[in-house]
């Protein structure tokens, strides 16, 4: 994990962006022989009003969930890993969003923003969109019951599908699922295969599997209005899977 500091172009041309970040500890970049760089581009535009509703909605969900859990200690554990073991009332909606909203800059490292239209700390486009594949993710992980399908509420479906490929979850249902094969359907091999790097799937549980071989991927993807994702190196360890 690296630190995120603020930056601004200062030239562009056919080659490229120069980008200018005013970082003087320079005792840090030769102790951690830092020598790349991620460059996030914000586009500037405030978060849409379908991001707004679907930041309200996942907190919602979330807040659901949380405030119904038995209090076992499974349940603290959860409220441990989602950092919400110190909010006061957890049926308290506006009070979980903040907490999430503030643990999730403290992760990225920026400073706290607002939801509101036009106000001067408004979220921006590519930052909601970040913040929401996140809250996304914690949903997955944890097995939160959203009132929509999440494959519509993310914003990186490519990202949404890695995440219930490492969760073992359907992406379309949120059911357990099984890593389905893309490339293999209607080309009467057998399911049973060896998953390797690179290969493209899709999460689906049993039902969904079985509307796939029935109907064809094709009609499938339309359908759901879904796509594949390709496993790497960590999803393949993650899985136990061989490279
Ligand atoms: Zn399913």
């Amino acid at each position: 994990m690296g630190t995120i500091i603020p930056g601004r172009i200062i030239g562009a041309d056919a080659d490229g962006i120069t980008v200018y970040a005013n970082f003087t500890n320079f005792e840090y970049l030769m102790d951690k022989e830092v020598c790349n760089c991620e460059v996030i581009l914000r586009d500037g535009r405030q978060l849409s009003p379908s991001q707004r509703n679907k930041i309200f909605a996942l907190v919602q969900d979330i807040t659901k969930h949380i405030s119904g859990g038995q209090k076992s200690e499974e349940f603290y554990e959860t409220l441990t890993s989602m950092q919400l073991l110190y909010v006061i009332d957890l049926e308290d909606r506006e009070e979980i969003r903040k907490r999430l909203t503030y643990n999730y800059c403290q992760l990225r490292g920026i400073d706290l923003f607002s939801l509101k239209e036009r106000s001067p700390d408004t979220i921006d486009m590519t930052t909601a969109g970040d913040f929401i594949d996140w809250l996304v993710e914690l949903c997955i992980i944890h097995g939160i019951q959203c009132s929509d399908s999440l494959i519509e509420r993310c914003e990186d479906q490519q990202r949404y599908l890695y995440a219930c490929v490492m969760q073992k979850v359907c992406c379309i249902c949120g059911l357990p699922a099984d890593i389905h094969e893309y490339d293999t359907v209607g080309m009467g091999r057998e399911r049973r295969t060896i998953h390797h790097e690179g290969q493209r799937v899709q999460p689906l549980c049993r039902r969904h599997h079985i509307e796939v071989g029935q109907i064809g991927q094709n009609a499938f993807d339309r359908k759901y209005h879904v796509s594949w994702v390709r496993l790497d190196a960590r999803a393949c360890e993650q899985l136990k899977w061989k490279k």
